[in-house]
Parts: C-alpha cells; structure tokens; sequence
C-alpha cells in the first residue's frame, strides 16, 4: 500500500522532531491530485505509527482541492478532481495546476 510508504516518510520526519515526546495529533495536507486516497491513511496510519512515539496519536487529514490558473478568466479556479485540466467557467484548457498536488505535514502536537 503506497499510503503506508507515505505514512512511514511522515512518523519518521516526526520522530526525528519529537526528540522522543510523545506525539498527541498529526495534521496533514493532501491535495484531491496528490494520488492518495483518504481513507487508506487512516487505514495505514496504525501500523505507520506503531512502535513510535506517535502511537495512538488522532491522525487529521486535510483535504486541499485541485485549482487551476485560467488565463482566460485570469483567475485560480477550483477544479473538480475527475475532470481533466480545463477551466470550469469558461471550458479554455490549462494545465497550470496552483494547487492540489500537497503532501505535507501542517501540524503535529506533541506533549510538553
Ligand atoms: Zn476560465
């Protein structure tokens, strides 16, 4: 499982951090593009977290939505994830995606 891969990367940058605190809640930003599916971190973050000091720790994800720049509109405008790269207002093709591709770790509370 690729979420599991990911998870591990994240508890490892974590562990490093905590300095052997332990970790209460860990905040995440995915993108609806970033190729991961919710719930498969949720699933995996268990056994990414076992044996560390981010066991039991409330795994938050924050679900960021795709955008991309319209030069047409001269916007950023937020794109459905299954469409392909267009602007949804007017339709002129963009592949200039602003956001939507995020992994990264927004927070991490650790016990002090
Ligand atoms: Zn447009």
């Amino acid at each position: 499982m690729h979420e599991l891969g990911l998870l591990s990367g994240v508890v490892e940058v974590i562990v490093d951090a905590a300095d052997g605190r332990r970790v209460r809640r860990v905040a995440l930003d995915v993108g609806t593009r970033a190729g991961v599916i919710e719930d498969a971190l949720y699933a995996a973050w268990p056994l990414a977290s076992g044996g560390t000091v981010c066991e039991g720790a409330d795994l938050e994800v924050e679900v960021i939505a795709a955008t991309v720049w319209c030069p047409a509109c001269e916007a950023e405008r937020e794109i459905d994830e299954f469409f392909a790269l267009a602007c949804p207002e007017c339709g002129a093709p963009t592949a200039d995606l602003r956001h939507g591709r995020e992994f990264a770790i927004r927070e991490v509370d650790v016990e002090t």
